[in-house]
């Protein structure tokens, strides 16, 4: 159920995004991370940057023409079926997040084009078969045709990286050569001392639930598939040539993109 008592992670993204779909336990959980981390919705707005240009270098460059976006998040701007279907209006999309908050406000994910489809599915990114199972995700998907998984800003609430990892390759195991799969993770790489003791106070307290990753296990996450270029950068850095200036910093964002294709 939607309880307004705790915090959800989509609702206190939506926050940082300047959305209106979040709660006071929200608000005070993302003023909290703002305050140890003051660049947090700078890093927000970039990932949203780094998904649309994702989608839209898969659908525009790659040609692919469905999408299964886990860890959806509340809709926003350029959610990924606008993004594709916009390049491609027959472009296919199922989304799927295990916060009953998203499945209430499901209805504005699923404004397909007449031409393409779209589907929501409540489950949880940890089992992987029973997503892939399920009849919702069959119905608009052909698993023979290629798929971008978009694991976006999701990863993360996941400690163990084999954990991870696991998930990812049984997700592209379960789909052809020419598929691909995009993924942005936290880090703190670019983070100086201070920030990283508050970080781990944060998270010693229960007060954050997102672990970073360094750009190691990030590539462990992406092992045996072929990273495009620019490989795995900050989200901001992610073919952003044509983003307007300036360009946050690296340890502003804190956040690692990379995008890779079965082969
Ligand atoms: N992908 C979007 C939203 C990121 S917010 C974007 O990048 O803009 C993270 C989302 O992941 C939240 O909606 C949260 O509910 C969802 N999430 C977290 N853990 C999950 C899990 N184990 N399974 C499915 N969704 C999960």
């Amino acid at each position: 159920m939607v309880d307004e008592t705790r915090v959800h992670s989509a609702r206190r993204y939506n926050y940082w995004l300047g959305g209106k779909d979040n709660f006071a336990v929200d608000r005070e959980s993302g003023d909290l991370i703002a305050k140890n981390f003051p660049t947090i919705r700078i890093t927000a707005v970039e990932n949203r940057g780094f998904l649309r240009r994702a989608v839209t270098h898969l659908a525009a460059e790659a040609g692919v023409r469905q999408f299964l976006d886990i860890g959806t998040g509340l809709p926003t701007a350029n959610n990924t079926h606008e993004v594709a279907q916009r390049i491609a209006p027959d472009a296919r999309i199922v989304y799927v997040d295990n916060d009953p908050m998203v499945l209430v406000h499901a209805r504005a994910l699923l404004t397909s084009t007449p031409e393409g489809r779209t589907a929501y599915i409540e489950a949880d990114l940890r089992d992987p078969g029973k997503i892939l199972a399920d009849p919702a995700l069959r119905e608009v998907l052909d698993l023979r045709q290629p798929v971008a998984v978009m694991l976006i800003a999701v990863l993360h609430f996941i400690e163990d990286t084999g954990e991870a990892a696991r998930i990812v390759r049984t997700l592209l195991d379960a789909l052809p050569s020419g598929s691909f799969v995009a993924i942005s993770n936290g880090t703190a790489d670019f983070a100086d001392e201070q920030t990283r003791a508050r970080f781990a106070a944060l998270m010693a307290r229960g007060q954050l639930d997102a672990f970073v990753r360094t750009a190691d296990e990030v590539g462990v996450l992406v092992e045996g598939l072929e990273v495009l270029e620019p490989g795995i950068v900050p989200v901001s850095e992610w073919r952003a040539d044509e983003e307007p200036g300036p360009r946050p910093t690296p340890a502003e964002v804190a956040v690692y993109g990379v995008v890779a294709r079965k082969s």
